[in-house]
Order: structure tokens, then sequence, then C-alpha cells
């Protein structure tokens, strides 16, 4: 009997001691990477579009040595980046990215569970909606908050938005308004634009000197469109600008919101989780009050990228906002403790995020995701007591959180000239490579920053940072 001949292929079913053999190799690199964090460059994109040129390639047809790939990878391709695992990243806001997150995925990815409907994966669906729950308990949300883990902070501004949009506003919605500051991060006017609003719809209000919303030209503005014939319907305030770590007064803005009936989302993704902290309460007071807000997980809690989050108080009116009936789908469960994320959520098939969450959470409890959190707060009002012993330095924004804003002053310079000077300035900070910082413009002028999250971020990188920021002075005389 000649042996039947398969044409197909089994090659993808990859054999146990091949899996094994994949980690082993990836673990080996990984741990030496993560290991030489604090000797790697702070920022290194040298040649990039060179770099970036040589991965361009049609579809191979053949495969080649995983190990080979490795070395491309690890040898070639990931040094040239901004070194966002390292230290010295105190640039726009770090995270640091926890390795057990990794771990999380490498299982969720290989489960590979299905998460859009209860019915496909209850317990995994519930460990999901469980670290809903514990943000809702961070932020002093009630039972009745539901939320979702989205791709980031920009996709759950998006659904907070429209969220706000379908239930306060009718079908014909684009005489509706939303109200901010000029300081809120873009992708809440992305988002009002990808709702379906005319960017004009969006009112960026002039900030105070602390970076932000009066309410006082709020309510002005507010009143001012209704007797126009818009209809005022959300106000997005922020618990951290991305510029200064600036947080609204939030308890200004409920009652403003209460009165006007109108929605109030906050823009917590960069500085939500500092709700863990005691100082941070006190900053946020009234953020529980807010209809709706983002938090990021891949910021202030710390994960890798690729999961921000959404909570909603009244979770009923996130599910209206994003529940439809299809008739190929699973049945939806009924239990009112249980989630149905596709009801929740625009996306219908979605990775498992929660795992990637739940399990440094669980490992290791909320105290050292605490504690690190007030090692930023004492990191960065020391780095702001520092910055003001050195002659020529201006602190343009007090830290708030984590943040402090500050930039060279020389007498006599115009704006222009200090733009410039501050510009070279931070080139010579940065060309030291044991820190990254980046700047920001606050009313036309340059203006550098310092923003501290990343859980790999201690004391001795902030002094680096300051050595470094000292010589940079002295060589800008
Ligand atoms: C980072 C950030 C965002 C955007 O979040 P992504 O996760 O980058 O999509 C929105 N608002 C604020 C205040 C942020 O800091």
């Amino acid at each position: 009997m000649s042996e039947f001949k398969s044409p197909y292929t089994t090659e993808l079913e990859l054999p146990g001691a091949t899996m094994r053999s994949l980690v082993d190799q990836a673990m080996d690199r990984i741990v030496r990477y993560i290991e030489s964090l604090p000797r790697q460059p702070a920022a290194d994109v040298s040649g990039g579009a060179e770099l970036a040129r040589s991965v361009m390639e049609p579809l191979p047809e053949e495969g080649m040595p995983f190990d080979a790939l490795l070395d491309r990878l690890f040898d070639n391709l990931v040094p040239k980046s901004f070194n966002t695992a390292g230290p010295g990243y105190l640039a726009y806001i770090p995270g640091g990215g926890l390795f057990h997150s990794a771990v999380a995925d490498l299982i969720s990815d290989s489960v590979n569970r299905y998460v859009g409907v209860w019915l496909a994966a209850p317990a995994l669906s519930q460990l999901e909606a469980t670290v809903i729950q514990w943000f809702a308990q961070v932020i002093g949300y009630p039972q009745e908050a539901r939320g979702i883990l989205t791709t980031g902070g920009s996709l759950a501004n998006f659904s907070a938005v429209v969220t706000a949009r379908r239930s306060l506003l009718p079908e014909d919605f684009l005489s509706g308004t939303i109200y901010t500051s000029d300081q809120v991060h873009h992708s809440v006017v992305k988002a009002a634009i990808l709702a379906g609003f005319p960017e004009r719809n969006v009112r960026e209000l002039p900030s105070d000197d602390r970076f932000r919303i009066r309410p006082d030209s709020l309510q002005e503005s507010i009143s001012a469109d209704r007797k126009s014939g818009y209809m005022p319907f959300l106000i997005v305030g922020s618990a951290g600008t991305t510029n200064t770590g600036a947080v609204d007064d939030l308890d200004a803005l409920a009652n403003i919101a209460k009165r006007e009936a109108m929605w109030l989302h906050v823009d917590a993704a960069y500085g939500g989780f500092f709700m863990l902290t005691e100082r941070g309460r006190k900053v946020m007071r009234g953020i529980e009050r807010a209809d709706s807000v983002t938090l990021d997980p891949h910021k202030a809690l710390f994960l890798p990228y690729g999961t921000g989050s959404l909570l909603v108080r009244d979770g009923a009116a996130l599910r209206r906002a994003h529940s439809l009936h299809a008739e190929y789908l699973p049945p939806m469960q009924d239990d009112p403790d249980l989630v149905d994320f596709c009801l929740y959520s625009p996306e219908l098939s979605r990775a498992f995020r929660g795992l990637r969450v739940w399990l440094p959470l669980k490992m290791h409890g909320a105290s050292p995701f605490r504690k690190n959190l007030d090692e930023k707060l004492d990191l960065t009002q020391w780095a702001t007591d520092q910055l003001r012993l050195i002659p020529g330095i201006q602190i343009i924004a007090e830290p708030q959180l984590s943040v402090v804003a500050f930039r060279l002053f020389r007498s006599g310079l115009s704006a222009e000239e200090l733009n410039t000077l501050n510009r070279t300035f931070l080139d010579k900070i940065n060309a030291k490579k044991r820190v990254y910082l980046t700047a920001t413009a606050l009313g036309g002028d340059f203006v550098i920053r310092i923003c501290v999250v990343s859980f790999r971020t201690h004391l001795d990188r902030m002094q680096a940072a300051l050595e470094d920021i000292r010589s940079a002075v002295q060589e800008s005389l």
C-alpha cells in the first residue's frame, strides 16, 4: 500500500520542545535586555530612517531561523528607539512596562480565549470585569459603575464622547458643544471629531496661571452658547495634563455640569492612578462626581503599552451607547452582576487585556504600586527644589503631580531667542543620554518638562538628570 502523502502542512503546530525552546531563547535575550536597561542610552534613534528602510521587504515565501530573527531584533532594531522601558525616560508620559504583563500576554495569547461575550469565557470575562471594579474602587465610583479596557487613553476618550453624546443629544447632534481647556490632550479633540462633531464645536478655553480651567469662563462660555442656540452637553476636565500635570478643579466642574445638566468626563489618563496615594486623592478631589473617567494603566500603573480604560459611573449609559443585537452571536446573559464586553465597547473580538492588569496586582497587591507613585511624587518635588537652586533656571509649572516644567532664562533676549536658547539647552541635556526629556509650548514659550512615572526611575537617575541639567546650563553660558 502506498503511503498517503498529504499536500497540506502541520508545520504551524509547534511540538512542545520547540515551543519551550522558542521561549527559552527569547527569555535569554529579554533578561539580558532588561538587566542592561540602566546602562542603555535613554534614547538613540540616529540612523532611524535607514534602519526602517532595511525592514521593508516583500512577503517572504520561505522562512528563516528564529535565532537569526532574535539577533536582528535585539541587536539592530530594538536599540534604535526612545528607551521607553528604561529608568532615564522622563519624556512625554512614561510607564516602564511591567514584565509580569508580558508573561500574562504570553498566557492570554496562548490560550487565546474570547472575552467579547461572557458565555465564551465566563470566568476570564469576569476577571477583566473585576479589574474594572478595582479601578472603580480606586476612583471612588459606586457599584453600578461599568467600564472597559481599551488599547489606550485615546480610545477611552473616544468612547466617553460617544457615550455622552448618545446619552444627552438627539440623533441630529451637530449643535452639541464640548468644553475643555487649552491644555486638554489632543486625543479629546480627535475623539470629538471621530464622534462626528466639527472641530469648531470644541471650546478650548484659556487656562489660569496654573494651567487649569477657569470655572467662571467655563460658565460664561456655556451660557453664551446656550443663548446662541447651541446644545452644550459635555465638559472635559483633566486630571493631570500632559503638558504640566495640571489638575482641574474637578469639584467646580462637577458643580457646573450638575447645574447645566451636562456630562462631565475627566481625562485622567496620566494622573488617575495617583488616586492610590493620599496626595493624589487630595489633588483630584471630586473625580468621583464625574460621569466618566479615562485611566491609562500603561502609564501610572506601569503596564506595557496597549492598555487604557474607560469607567462610566452609570454603567447602563455605557451599555446603551455601545450595544446592538446580532443574530449570529452567542446569547448574552442577563445577570446584572455579569458583563458581556461587546455590549459596552466598540470592539467585538478583542484581546484578553484583563490578565495583564490582574496578574501584577494579584501577585503584589496594591501596596508597591502606591509606594512607587509616592516615590515619583517625592522625586518630582526633589527635582523641582534642585532646579530652583540653579541660577538661570525658571520653574514654569510647579508639580501638581509628577511633572515639572522649566526653562533657562537670560535677560535681554527676545521671546524667539529664548526659545532657541532652550531648544539647544534641551539638546545638550539629552546628548548625555542618561535621561531623555521632551518639551512643550506654553503660551508660545518653548518649555522643558520632566515627567517621572516609571517604576524603574529612582533617586540615582534623578541625580544624574540634575547633573546633566547643571552641566548643560554651564555649556549654555
Ligand atoms: C497619554 C494621554 C492620552 C492618550 O492616551 P493614549 O494611551 O496615548 O492613547 C490622553 N490624555 C492624557 C492626559 C494623556 O496623558
